[in-house]
């Protein structure tokens, strides 16, 4: 049996942690968990930044995205659907952070493969595909970034156009670091591509 009390609190560091390191502004972007064992999934709710995140605000829900528990009568959030996806489509998927951090975000626009110009981006990385864009909340969106979990299995990172990025892990940490290195390869890229050696 799963301490779930342990897991909110999981949770919530990372919804903090990821708001603290700038992955995320505004009421922007939801991390979820599996609960060990179980085919129920804990996410941060719908309306409210992962800065203010507590632990009685997570919301239990099931992979078909019923509301099990939710402490303070919270709505799950509406991107809720792609998060189990991974669940349902990803062996071994534990953790999802979904964030929108900037120089990934700018490199979503283009639509493209995320440039992994530096050796720990490639072997932390392998591959960082593009899914397209859609309204946040659709189920085009889901669609889109369900197929993008399948067509890419050596991927643990998407980039969704002209909106953020998903990573998939198989724990909340490592969703996070992930998500922490996929940033920082963008920032580390658009510097790459920006110094100009022709003094
Ligand atoms: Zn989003």
């Amino acid at each position: 049996m799963s301490d779930l009390g342990a897991l909110r609190r999981e949770l919530t560091e990372f919804s903090q942690r990821s708001f603290n390191r700038h992955l995320v502004s505004g009421t922007g972007g939801n991390l979820s968990l599996r609960v060990p064992g179980t085919d129920t999934v804990l996410i941060t709710p719908s309306g409210f930044s992962l800065g203010d995140i507590e632990p009685e605000m997570i919301i239990l829900v099931n992979l078909d995205g019923e509301i099990l528990d939710s402490p303070m009568n919270f709505k799950g959030s509406k991107e809720t659907g792609f998060h189990l996806e991974a669940y349902r489509n990803r062996q071994g998927c534990a953790a999802v952070a979904h964030v929108h951090p900037p120089y990934a975000t700018a490199y979503s626009c283009l639509g493209k493969d995320l440039p992994l110009v530096t050796i720990s981006a490639r072997a932390g990385l392998n591959r960082v595909p593009c899914v397209e864009c859609f309204m946040p909340g659709s189920t085009e969106l889901c669609s889109a970034v369900s197929g993008g979990i399948t067509d890419y299995p050596e991927s643990n990172a998407l980039l969704m156009k002209e909106h953020g990025i998903l990573t998939m892990a198989e724990s909340m940490s490592l969703a996070y670091y992930v998500a922490d290195l996929v940033e920082d390869s963008a920032k580390i890229a658009f510097l790459a591509a920006n110094i100009h050696t022709d003094t």
